[in-house]
């Protein structure tokens, strides 16, 4: 990896450490669906779809929820849909707070351009977490160098593809055949004989789901 893009790299993560919990029951304790599971989750396999309630014995009763847990499940929500750890997840909202403009967009901005959420949106694999993987495994490149860390912030107008060398692998060529079939973000273009796409800008907000708040998770780290 060229020395040029460690510049870019916002800290590096243990990649032993990972989520051990059903990824199905962290949506249903989220109430909504997380897409964990890649494919799975756009059949009607999908957890959600059957059992749309909290996991756990005590999981079908009504529970009052109070502002400051309201608050702290949404920033749970958002850290599983990006496959973030808690201190990673603070260290970037840090980030975020730094930078001119409203820190929740900011923050939305900075976990959509991380690479291992780019590698997933172009659809070389199925999930965030097996982009992070895929990255782990030298198999993509940026901008022509190959960058083995999912953190790595991607910028507007950047190249990423497939190494030559993993471009015959049979669960990239699947999960860049069903991206493409559900068809891509405006922010990003995907060649996909080429293997390779550029995100082409940051997302706007109003480009993203409007299923998640953000601005519950500035309410709850501005305390
Ligand atoms: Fe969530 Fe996917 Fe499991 Fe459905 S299939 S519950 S979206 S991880």
């Amino acid at each position: 990896m060229g020395v040029d893009h460690l510049k870019n790299v916002v800290f590096k993560e243990n990649p032993l450490a990972r989520y051990l919990e059903s990824k199905c029951k962290l949506c249903r304790r989220e109430g909504e669906k997380l897409f964990l599971k890649g494919e799975k989750c756009f059949t009607d396999k999908c957890a959600i779809d059957r059992r749309n309630y909290p996991p756990g014995q005590h999981g079908q009763k009504k529970s009052r929820i109070s502002d400051y847990g309201v608050q702290l499940r949404e920033k749970q929500k958002i850290r599983r849909i990006y496959g973030i750890f808690e201190k990673q997840f603070r260290i970037i909202y840090k980030n975020a707070d730094r930078q001119r403009g409203v820190t929740g967009d900011n923050l939305l901005q900075q976990l959509e351009s991380r690479l291992d959420n780019v590698v997933y949106l172009m659809g070389f694999g199925s999930s965030r977490a097996e982009s992070r993987q895929i990255i782990r495994h030298n198999s993509i490149l940026v901008n022509g160098s190959r960058v083995n860390i999912p953190s790595y912030i991607v910028e507007p107008g950047d190249t990423i593809a497939v190494d030559q060398k993993s471009s015959d692998q049979l669960r990239i060529k699947a999960s860049l055949q069903a991206a493409d079939n559900r068809g891509y973000p405006s922010w990003i273009e995907v060649d996909i004989k080429g293997m390779k796409g550029t995100f082409k800008n940051k997302p706007d907000r109003s480009d993203l789901p409007s299923t998640i708040n953000e601005s519950l998770v500035v309410e709850l780290y501005s305390k």
